[in-house]
């Protein structure tokens, strides 16, 4: 065992690691170091949010395993449970998946409420919220009543201040690149402000940034093997959200999760989220966008806009035009009248297979990335850090350790309905008319 950690990254990735290394090594030395403060009212992490869905609801067997794991924890484990609702969960199948997920539930021996439902009958339930969705091209109806959301923001926050009371170190700061002895092995991390922090393991757990901070550091270090090639794509989704008046919120309070599931030729899955307790109703859009953009002379990769919080909070109008896309698939004329008020832009990191990079960095000894969650991480919450402990001791099964590998075979994005396929350039509003 190692006796310090640096972990670089305060979402799930990161403070699910810290919780699971201070409990099992009360007396490490463990330090996040990220550049918002945990408990700030607005932060770049893509975990910290309004509300993320927590299912277990997947057509690989792996993730679903994972996830009931973690929803184990969300019921039952009293740091958790409170931020969990099971409210269940209504996904429009337009492929085999629910039965894939049924039969995955079987496998694994789990007994929950969850049926593919016919669409005329579907539409009858939950009284009638999802009547006027668009039902083209579907096959039927995943209801899964034992699926749900989380506040994911309060959770983050609850878990980061109770790792901090077991004795993890909470460093607010930018990290500019990581360091290394002339042997190539990193050492630790160089902030903006030119503090030097060390450590004898240093975990990148830095969401959309990772691509970014890599290929900074392969300019600083000299070692270009540390950029990650098409291994890791920064993506970023708009969220939006409504007020619901009084008589909405009667109708919708009990709502289970929406999910309106596509294929890969016409585009990503799009959610829409239960109302919160100050009432707000949450869509996610379909547009999932690269910012491709010149980081370092000659270098063009994708990473979030520039600015400090990556100009999360000012979302064009083309984007603004996705989310009431999705309300229009999920509501029709039951939510024509609804008010967009909040939009935000998520950055996330993204792999072609959707699966996570859980492994050592293969050019740096004593550099280990755990990230990309490829918009579906936060419900592994509980259990990611348990994985990553794993994977830094060397104890991570053949087939997990395959599957988030730094180098493995990546499969062709075309098949990746949740791939990002747009510029979000060509997502802007149009420049006003010189008038003449
Ligand atoms: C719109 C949207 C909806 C989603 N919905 C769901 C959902 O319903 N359910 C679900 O399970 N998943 C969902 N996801 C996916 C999930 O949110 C992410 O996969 C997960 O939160 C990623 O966690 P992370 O720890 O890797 O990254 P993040 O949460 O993004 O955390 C990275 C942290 O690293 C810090 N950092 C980065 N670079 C630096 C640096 N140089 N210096 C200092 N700090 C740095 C950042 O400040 C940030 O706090 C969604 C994602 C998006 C975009």
């Amino acid at each position: 065992m190692a006796s310090s950690y640096l972990i670089v990254g305060a979402g799930v990735f990161g403070v699910s690691t810290a919780y699971h290394l201070i409990k099992k090594y009360p007396s490490a030395s463990v330090t996040i170091v990220d550049r918002d403060s945990y408990d700030a009212d607005s932060r770049v992490a893509a975990s910290w949010d309004w509300n993320k869905v927590v299912r277990a609801d997947y057509d690989d067997i792996v993730y679903c395993q994972l996830a009931l794991e973690a929803q184990d924890i969300f019921k039952t484990d009293p740091l958790w449970q409170p931020y969990f609702h099971e409210t269940g969960i209504y996904w429009i199948c337009r492929s085999e998946y629910a039965q894939d997920v049924i039969d995955n539930y079987k496998k694994l021996g789990r007994k929950a409420e969850l049926s593919a439902v016919p669409v005329d009958e579907a539409r009858k339930m939950f009284s009638g919220l999802f009547d006027d969705a668009d039902y083209s091209g579907v096959k039927e109806v995943l209801v899964n009543k034992t699926s749900g959301w989380a506040n994911a923001g309060d959770a983050l926050r609850a878990v980061t201040k109770r790792s901090i009371e077991l004795g993890v170190k909470y460093v607010t700061a930018d990290v500019a690149t990581l360091k290394f002895e002339p042997s190539g092995r990193c050492t630790g991390v160089k902030t903006e402000k030119g503090d030097v922090l060390t450590a004898d393991k240093v975990v990148l757990c830095t969401g959309a940034f990772t691509p970014r901070l890599l290929e900074q550091s392969a300019q600083s270090s000299g070692n270009a093997d540390l950029r990650v090639g098409d291994r890791i794509v920064a993506g970023g989704i708009t969220t939006g959200m409504t007020t619901l008046d009084d008589e909405s919120y009667k109708r919708f309070a009990k709502m289970p999760v929406g999910v309106q599931g596509y294929t890969a030729s016409t585009g990503p899955f799009i959610g829409s989220l239960p109302p919160t307790r100050d009432r707000e109703l949450k869509w996610w859009g379909q547009k999932i966008f690269k910012n491709t953009q010149e980081v370092l002379p000659g270098r063009y990769i994708s990473a979030p806009p520039p600015e400090r919080d990556y100009g999360q909070w000012n979302v064009a109008g083309p984007l603004k035009q996705d989310i009431q896309f999705a309300n229009n698939v999920f509501y029709g004329k039951n939510g024509a009248n609804w008010k967009m008020e909040k939009h935000r832009i998520c950055w996330d990191a993204f792999t072609t297979s959707s699966d996570f990079i859980i492994s050592p960095h293969v050019a740096a000894k004593g550099l280990y990335i755990a990230t990309c969650g490829s918009f579906h991480g936060y419900k592994f919450f509980p259990v990611l850090g348990k994985y990553v402990l794993q994977m830094l001791e060397g104890e991570l099964s053949k087939e997990l350790k395959e599957k988030w590998a730094w180098d493995r075979e990546r499969p062709d994005p075309a098949l990746n309905p949740d791939w990002p396929r747009w510029e979000m350039k060509d997502l802007l509003d149009a420049p006003p008319k010189a008038k003449l």
